[in-house]
């Protein structure tokens, strides 16, 4: 296939409540989409996840429209592929820029199985026709947390995290725990820790949580190690993976029994198989995180989560948890707490170009 032309939007949403982290708070979205186009007129899609400002990884939406604009669309643009890895050969002398990098191999995923006719996750390898649904809870006061995951409950949603910092960690849980006393529980710390807090950490060994996730630095594998050996609590890493060679490493050093994959962070669907089936190797289990994001990487998560060792339920909720309305037809729609996988070709889900069109700040075309 040939990419011929390249269609980028700059879109702004609005979440339907402020999401909080040991970072801060989100709510105006803003999003890149990229539709891409091969020399037989068949399309895909891809959605930058990145944030406004660099709270989540160094990356935001302006450095990775700076990373599409002048270096990585020129590059794919009227260039041979065989097959949607060889985009990451194409890419290599890039150096990261991982969420920039994702959107176009996602887009490039999405159209290889449009022209084959058939689902993104049969192509992938997925073996699913349904996936889990896990739900976050933000920071929030207690009792709009406990109501939150309520009503989350009564979604059948199959998995609860609760965003966790220094200050709103142990005594959180212990309340979430007594209320919930058998709820598939786990927190994310979004590296709020270092190891001086080990001693706080291992307390949370006594509310049978499924894990912790990412409780030390963003760009730590050894301090995890220290850490895992020192709690019963399952460590899950999230920041810390950014590629393959950082979930080579990790497994090595026995500094997490589980991983968060997010597409966007490890700079695409061709990469997140890779780390899948490293993990699939080595007994390290799996799901997928989310981005705050809109359908297009909503569905890209979907098909992802149908490979074989994405066997804990991932951060893939109803499009209606985050919007009002939702760039995608029909919605990603969860019901007794899963989600159907889709039939149609490519990622299954019909992009909404009219609604697009109204929440787009800025588009350029690239040929
Ligand atoms: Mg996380």
């Amino acid at each position: 296939m040939i990419i011929k032309k390249v269609h980028l939007y700059k879109i702004d949403m609005k979440l339907l409540s402020p999401f909080s982290t040991s970072y801060g708070t989100v709510q105006d979205r803003e999003l890149i989409l990229l539709e891409v186009e091969d020399e037989q007129g068949f399309t895909g899609w891809g959605e930058v996840v990145a944030f406004s400002s660099p709270w989540y990884t160094e990356e935001t939406i302006q450095t990775c429209f700076h990373m599409l604009d002048d270096f990585l669309i020129p590059s794919l643009l009227h260039q041979q592929l065989q097959k949607p890895e060889d985009i990451q050969k194409l890419f290599k002398p890039l150096k990261r820029n991982n969420m920039a990098k994702a959107a176009l191999d996602c887009a490039i995923w999405d159209l290889y199985a449009k022209r084959q006719n058939k689902p993104l996750s049969k192509v992938i390898g997925g073996v699913r026709s349904a996936v889990e649904a896990g739900v976050v809870v933000g920071l929030n006061d207690i009792s709009i947390m406990k109501e939150q995951i309520k009503t989350y409950m009564k979604d059948g949603y199959k998995r609860f995290k609760v965003k966790i910092k220094p200050g709103a960690d142990y005594e959180l849980l212990k309340q979430i725990r007594d209320e919930f006393p058998n709820i598939p529980l786990m927190a994310d710390a979004n590296s709020a820790y270092t190891l001086s807090d080990s001693d706080s950490l291992k307390k949370l060994d006594e509310l049978n949580l499924m894990m912790i996730e990412q409780p030390l630095s963003s760009d730590d594998i050894l301090d995890h190690r220290l850490l895992q050996k020192q709690m019963k609590t399952p460590i899950c890493l999230d920041e810390s993976i950014v590629s393959y060679e950082d979930a080579r490493h990790a497994i090595e050093q026995r500094s997490c029994k589980i991983i968060n994959v997010k597409i966007g962070r490890v700079g695409g669907m061709s990469v997140a198989k890779q780390i899948h089936d490293l993990c699939a190797q080595h007994g390290v289990r799996l799901w997928v995180g989310g981005m705050l994001e809109a359908g297009i990487s909503r569905a890209h998560n979907i098909a992802l989560a149908t490979l074989p060792s994405f066997t804990i339920p991932g951060d893939i909720s109803a499009s209606s948890r985050y919007w009002e309305k939702d760039i995608i037809k029909p919605e990603v729609e969860v019901e007794a707490g899963v989600i159907k996988v889709k039939g149609k070709p490519g990622i299954g889900y019909e992009i909404d170009k009219k609604f697009i069109k109204t929440i787009t700040a800025f588009e350029k075309e690239y040929k």
